[in-house]
């Protein structure tokens, strides 16, 4: 039986056991896959669990908030996205190896190439709000497919750090910037900005009359917006998008394309995509 699971703290909002679960299904597989909520405070906890993996009673884990970073010390080996990104969500073992991955990136532009059919021909620019986690595979995705990306952040210097230190790690050559994300600031960005991605937690349930774009700008005229937020569906975001005639999507495809592209590192198996989706979205909204 293939044994799989996520590490973090706090789980209870998690869909990954469902993603999986249908996977290990529509593939035909013997397998599982279970939460591990283990609290900062269990300092052996995490340990514990990675000890599993090297001993093969687990074939991989998930791990998230808020151990993303701190378990680049305690695997072998780190594929490249998760050194450049800085952060691991996927683990497994090779040839008795720990190896730490990151299929947050790769999963954004996969579901991102899927939602703007003409991305490779009219992405120019795009504007990242947030400078977390997130932002950093986002952004690291990002720069294989804009000639520029405006990092808009609530704190300035938190921004300029994240944008200095991915700057060094870029696969490709992409202009990275800093703004506040403020009214004023945003009133003079580039008309040729086409992406605008929200990595930001605003705008997530029960927060949902939250909007991290102020009312009072107007967005550039043909872009498309991204929400990484995928609870509720349509987020205030989405919303002031659709007054405006502007086309956007939520995080949902994010999200299974990241699980599914873990499912096939820990299993050799295409993961279905198709019955993923569809085995989360059946789960009522404000999950
Ligand atoms: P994180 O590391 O905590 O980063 C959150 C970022 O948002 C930080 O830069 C933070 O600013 C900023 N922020 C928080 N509240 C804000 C507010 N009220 N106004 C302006 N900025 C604010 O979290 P993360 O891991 O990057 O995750 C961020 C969001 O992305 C979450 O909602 C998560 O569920 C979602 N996400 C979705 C997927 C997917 O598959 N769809 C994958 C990963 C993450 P400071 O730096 O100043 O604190």
């Amino acid at each position: 039986m293939i044994k799989l699971g996520l590490v973090g703290w706090p789980l209870s909002h998690s869909k990954s056991p469902q993603l999986h679960r249908a996977a290990f299904k529509a593939a035909g597989l013997d397998g599982d896959y279970d939460l591990f909520p283990i609290e900062s405070s269990n300092s052996n906890g995490l340990v514990d669990i990675l000890d599993g993996v090297r001993s093969g009673m687990l074939t991989g884990i998930n791990v998230t908030i808020p151990y993303k970073q701190t378990v680049i010390g305690l695997v072998d080996e780190l594929s490249i996205s998760a050194q450049s990104i800085g952060a691991v969500n996927t683990i497994y073992q090779r040839h008795g190896k720990l190896i730490g991955d990151n299929t947050d990136a790769q999963g954004f532009l996969a579901d991102l190439r899927s939602q703007v059919s003409d991305l490779s021909t009219r992405s120019n620019g795009a504007i990242v709000i947030g400078a977390g986690g997130a932002a950093r595979a986002v952004i690291w995705a990002l720069a294989e497919v804009v000639e520029s990306i405006i990092v808009a952040a609530r704190n300035l210097e938190k921004g300029q750090r994240l944008s200095s230190s991915l700057s060094t790690t870029l696969t490709r050559r992409c202009r990275l910037s800093t703004i506040l994300m403020e009214a004023k600031s945003l009133d003079s960005i580039p008309e040729q900005v086409d992406l605008i991605i929200n990595t930001t937690p605003v705008g997530m349930y029960p927060d949902l009359q939250s909007s991290p774009w102020p009312a009072s700008v107007a967005f550039p005229k043909s872009c498309f917006i991204y929400d990484l937020v995928y609870n509720p569906a349509k987020t205030k975001l989405m919303e002031q998008a659709k007054k405006q005639g502007i086309n956007s999507a939520n995080g949902v495809g994010m999200l299974v394309e990241q699980a599914a592209l873990a499912f096939e590192l820990w299993t050799g198996q295409p993961a279905h995509r198709d019955v993923m989706l569809s085995a989360i979205s059946q789960t009522a909204e404000h999950f």
